[in-house]
């Protein structure tokens, strides 16, 4: 993925109908540039009308929110690899902080989905991030944290110097609360993980994009962006009005 990189996750928001308005509205205000990545993340129904809208703009890339990690059978209300990819999904968020506080899950679920995600030819975007209660027990204890669902996350991937990955780091503090990490605190944490990645797959990790997200908006966009090893960023309030996320990813 070409850096900078623009993800938009519009969790449980936009419907068949208004993502296709949506998209006709940013597609007619975005033409083609080959200097960035675009990801639009829209609920599974709405999967469809985006992809209609986009037709060839393969400048824009398409992802689903979530998989289940077995690639199909009787697992009633899941979407496997599979069919994410047939659908036309590039990408597959997760271990975001809604799966894991709202849904319960793990970093065992995440790592099986991570391996689901690389197996089935897809890249996955792994979202980790510490609590408002491990940052303020301390610097050392939100990397501890951080670092540990890095690793597992990632450890039942067997392609990790060959295939494409992404990270986004999300602290679980600043999803949704209006309160962003500063510039100089996320590219503190984004050096933790690239050092840990530079461990995990070593000169892969010079080009994996790590993403920041939490509580962007067109006025602090520029400057998390241009924070050091800040290679995107991943929105999601701010990702849900055309207008506003058009002066997001135009910069
Ligand atoms: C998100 O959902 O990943 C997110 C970062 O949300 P928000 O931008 O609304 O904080």
């Amino acid at each position: 993925m070409i850096a900078p990189v623009f993800a938009a996750n519009w969790k449980m928001n936009n419907g068949p109908t208004t993502a296709r308005e949506f998209m006709l509205s940013f597609c007619s205000q975005y033409p083609k540039q080959n200097d960035r990545t675009i990801v639009f993340f829209p609920p599974a129904l709405s999967f469809h009308s985006v992809a209609q809208v986009l037709g060839d703009r393969h400048d824009i890339l398409l992802g689903v929110q979530n998989v289940y990690w077995e690639d199909q059978g009787a697992f009633t209300g899941e979407l496997s690899v599979p069919i994410a990819r047939d659908a036309g999904a590039r990408l597959v968020l997760v271990g975001h902080s809604e799966r894991r506080h709202v849904f319960g899950e793990t970093d065992e679920d995440c790592a099986k989905k991570c391996a689901a995600v690389e197996r089935g030819g897809l890249t996955p975007m792994l979202c980790i991030g510490e609590t408002l209660a491990q940052r303020e027990a301390g610097e050392a204890a939100a990397e501890s944290v951080v670092t540990q669902q890095l690793r597992t996350g990632l450890s039942k991937m067997t392609q990790l110097q060959h295939r494409p990955f992404a990270i986004a780091y999300e602290p679980v503090w600043a999803i949704g609360t209006g309160r962003n990490a500063t510039p100089e605190d996320a590219a503190a944490m984004h050096e933790v993980i690239r050092n840990e990645l530079e461990e995990l797959c070593g000169d892969r990790s010079r080009t994996t994009s790590i993403l920041y997200g939490g509580s962007v908006n067109p006025g602090n966009a520029s400057a998390l962006l241009a924070a050091p090893g800040v290679d995107g960023l991943l929105v999601g309030g701010a990702s849900l009005d055309p207008g506003t996320w058009l002066a997001i990813v135009r910069g």
